[in-house]
C-alpha cells in the first residue's frame, strides 16, 4: 500500500528564520500518520537548518531545483550530489522553471538522470499551459515532457519516482482543474509510463496532483482514480491550511478503508 504523498512547495518565500518558524508550527499542528508522507520544499538556503530541526520520522525534505553536473566550475549552482544527505526528493521541471528560467526538455531530462544517479527521488512536474489546453495540445505536451524526462532511466528507476500533474493554468488560480481533466491527464501519464517501461513501472510510479490545492478540495481530488498525493504551493505556506490538508487526507484515507 503506497502512502499518500503531500509535498508543500514553499517556492521563493520565507527567510531562514521564517522557514524555521513555519516548520516549528507544522510540528505542533501536524500529527504523524503512518499512511501519509509529508514533504517540505523550502528554499535552498533553508534546507540545511531545517534538516537539523525537523523530526525526520514526520517530515521529509525536497529541494526545488539542482544543477545536473555533480561538481565543477558552475558559479552559483548547487548540485544533486551536494543535496544527497539533506533531501529525499528534488522537484524537477516545475512550470515556473520551464517558463521563467528557460528550462528545456533536455535540461529536465539531465536533471532527472542526475537526481537518480545521486540516489535522490525525482519529483517530476509536468503540465500544459492554458494556450496549449485551448489548442488541444495537452496530451502532446504531457507526452513530450514525460517521454523526454524519463529517457535515461530504467524501468525500476521510473517505478520509484514521482510525477506531479500540474496544469500551469490552474497554479495559483484558486481553483483546481476539473476532476475529469485531472483524471484524463493522470491516466495518460500512467499510460505513457506503461508504454515505455511496462505495467509494473506504471503501477508503482506515484502520480500526484498540484495546482490550487486547498483543504476543501482534498477529498474531491483524492477521489479521482490514479491520484496518489498532492502538491500544494500557496496553501503550504499557511500552517493552518497545510495542517488542514494533511488532516483532510487522513480523513479521506480512513473513509476509504
Ligand atoms: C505549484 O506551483 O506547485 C502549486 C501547486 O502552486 P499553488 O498551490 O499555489 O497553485
Amino acid at each position: 500500500m503506497k502512502r499518500t504523498l503531500i509535498v508543500g512547495n514553499w517556492k521563493m518565500h520565507l527567510t531562514v528564520g521564517q522557514s524555521s518558524l513555519l516548520a516549528a508550527r507544522l510540528h505542533k499542528h501536524i500529527a504523524g500518520h503512518r499512511d501519509i508522507e509529508v514533504v517540505l520544499a523550502p528554499s535552498m538556503l533553508s534546507l540545511q537548518p531545517l534538516s537539523l530541526q525537523i523530526d525526520r520520522r514526520r517530515f521529509r525534505l525536497a529541494a526545488q531545483n539542482a544543477y545536473p553536473k555533480d561538481e565543477g566550475a558552475f558559479t552559483g549552482e548547487v548540485s544533486f550530489a551536494m543535496l544527497q544527505d539533506l533531501v529525499h526528493y528534488v522537484i524537477i521541471g516545475h512550470s515556473e522553471r520551464r517558463l521563467f528560467a528557460g528550462e528545456t526538455l533536455e535540461d529536465v531530462r539531465d536533471k532527472v538522470a542526475a537526481c537518480v544517479r545521486n540516489d535522490i527521488t525525482p519529483l517530476l512536474c509536468v503540465g500544459e499551459t492554458s494556450t496549449e489546453r485551448r489548442g488541444g495540445e495537452t496530451k502532446q505536451v504531457l507526452h513530450d515532457q514525460v517521454v523526454s524526462a524519463l529517457s535515461n532511466l530504467t524501468a525500476d528507476e521510473v517505478a520509484q519516482m514521482v510525477i506531479a500533474y500540474e496544469p500551469v493554468w490552474a497554479i495559483g488560480a484558486g481553483d483546481p482543474a476539473k476532476p475529469h481533466q485531472i483524471e484524463e491527464a493522470v491516466k495518460y501519464i500512467r499510460h505513457q509510463v506503461e508504454e515505455l517501461y511496462g505495467k509494473k513501472a506504471a503501477q508503482n510510479v506515484r502520480v500526484i496532483y498540484g495546482a490550487s490545492v486547498e483543504p476543501e478540495f482534498v477529498h474531491g481530488i483524492l477521489s479521482i482514480e490514479g491520484v496518489e498525493g498532492l502538491l500544494p504551493g500557496g496553501a503550504s505556506l499557511n500552517y493552518h491550511k497545510f495542517a488542514d490538508i494533511v488532516e483532510a487526507v487522513y480523513r479521506f484515507n480512513r473513509e476509504r478503508k
